[in-house]
């Protein structure tokens, strides 16, 4: 039998141009569906235009410091219109390379929605296609929770494209994008308020940098209402009512702009013809063995339609993983432990390997040590600024492995991401130890901790 195709991609978001690409490298003939933007969420919607806002946002605080350091106070105001057109222009930027990498590794695009009518034929648009693989990396996109009023809400997508800026915004979730987006949203001047259903943010991550985290978001004066549901929205003359249940339940909130950032993520499954080719889904999610392959030998799915760990790089290397196995002749598998991960809240944090809880829930309490250092970094001691800093090693006693680490400051992605070598490599805590720290840097805690 042949096809069209050796390998068709329905999705041209982090994991399918990833593995697109790949594949084309071994030789494969590829096509790929794309109905939106090339990129996807992380390009579009997600991590890039995020951490431009993230950029934006540092810079009050730093006017500010500057100031301990001996620099004349900066008056300066934000232009949000430039701001908005300066991250979209970046976006369309990046949208612009994808193509051309496409372009240039032969993958052929189609900009259509793609669905599948059996395990080989795929419909994209009017046309029939068909491939010997089919790889899903179809992502997925934010729910609204169904209250009275959810329409006046916004999704996490359209943060990026908001005509003006919010004097008052609540954000509804303390989920890693809820905290991000209230922490940024703080930052350029809006009065922030995140409900949070329980009572603490960033539900999963090590409970010491949840609460230092939830600490220093309270103290910089975002109001975050605990243990609390929006029950009702509606549009009044001075704003968005917001009625809450919970431990503030006789309070009435009143917002320009109410953020979905956490309320939950479902991956893009409708009309994709899934049980037509007899791909099965489990809890919402296409269900997939350790090679992403579903429960169709020749269709495989990567990244958040799969619900394993929702994150650009994750879904890269499912991808990647996917193409040198089937494509490549060098079968590996994408390992989903040790997967480091920021928040890219203020203060920033980064974390890999088991948290604290975890590993005791693992190993038992008493077979697990942890090491932890609090304290100003340097930086803050001229400003006067009260930031706090926290590292914190999770050790497994017997074998010594460092089985967590974990930072809430300034720059931990870019800290952790090194330390999560040592991690994944299986490092001790001699190992730690025996390396000679950077000095004077925060840095230097994870080797000097006793
Ligand atoms: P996507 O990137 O979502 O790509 C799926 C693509 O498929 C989309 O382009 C969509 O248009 C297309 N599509 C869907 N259905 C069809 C169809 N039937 N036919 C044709 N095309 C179709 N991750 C990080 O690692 N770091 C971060 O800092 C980070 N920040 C984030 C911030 C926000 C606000 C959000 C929402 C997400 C963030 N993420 C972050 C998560 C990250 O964006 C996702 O994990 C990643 O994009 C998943 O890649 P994917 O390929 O699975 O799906």
């Amino acid at each position: 039998m042949t096809y069209d195709y050796d390998l068709f991609v329905i999705g041209g978001g982090s994991g399918g141009i990833a593995t697109a690409r790949r594949a084309a490298e071994y030789g494969a003939k590829v096509g790929l569906a794309e109905v939106g933007p090339l990129g996807g969420t992380c390009v579009n919607k997600g991590c890039i235009p995020k951490k431009l806002m993230v950029y934006t946002s540092h810079f009050p605080s730093l006017f500010q410091e500057a100031e301990g350091y001996g620099w004349s106070p900066v008056k300066s105001t934000l232009d949000w219109d430039k701001m908005v057109t300066a991250v979209n222009q970046e976006v369309e930027r990046l949208n612009g390379i994808y193509q051309r990498m496409l372009d240039n590794s032969k993958v052929e695009l189609y900009r259509d929605y793609g669905k599948l009518l059996d395990a080989h034929t795929i419909v994209v648009g009017e046309k029939q296609i068909t491939a010997d693989k089919i790889l899903i990396a179809v992502g997925g996109h934010p729910v609204r929770p169904n209250i009275p009023g959810i329409e006046n809400t916004i999704i996490s997508d359209q943060m990026f494209t908001l005509p003006e800026q919010p004097k008052r915004i609540v954000i509804w979730g303390g989920g890693y994008i809820g905290v991000e987006f209230a922490c940024i949203m703080h930052g350029l001047g809006s009065d922030v308020i995140q409900v949070i259903r329980r009572d603490k943010i960033l539900r999963g991550f090590d409970e010491d940098l949840q609460s230092l985290i939830q600490e220093s978001m309270e103290h910089h004066g975002i109001r975050i209402l605990k243990n609390c549901e929006i029950t009702s929205i509606e549009q009044t003359s001075q704003g968005l009512k917001i009625a809450l249940q919970g431990e503030q339940n006789t309070e009435m909130v009143l917002a320009d702009t109410i953020g979905l950032a956490a309320t939950g993520r479902k991956p893009n499954l409708e009309n994709l013809g899934l049980e037509k080719a007899g791909v099965e889904v489990k809890n919402g999610a296409i269900a997939v063995d350790k090679y992403s392959c579903t429960s169709q030998p020749n269709i495989y799915a990567v990244g958040d339609c799969t619900d394993r760990i929702n994150l650009t790089p994750v879904a890269i290397n499912e991808g990647r993983a996917f193409a040198d196995t089937e494509f490549g002749g060098k079968p590996r598998l994408m390992s989903h432990e040790n997967v480091p991960s920021a928040v890219f809240s203020y203060p920033e944090a980064a974390t890999v390997g088991l948290t604290e809880a975890e590993a005791k829930e693992q190993y038992g309490e008493d077979a697990i040590k942890v090491y932890r250092s609090k304290f100003r970094p340097m930086y803050y001691v001229l400003p006067g600024k009260e930031e706090k800093t926290l590292m914190k090693l999770v050790v497994h006693q017997e074998s010594d492995r460092v089985l967590g680490a974990h930072m809430v400051g300034d720059h931990a992605a870019e800290i952790i991401q090194g330390v999560a070598i040592a991690v994944k490599m299986g490092a001790k805590k001699a190992d730690f130890d025996a390396t000679v720290g950077i000095h004077p840097s925060s840095a230097e805690e994870f080797v000097t901790m006793r």
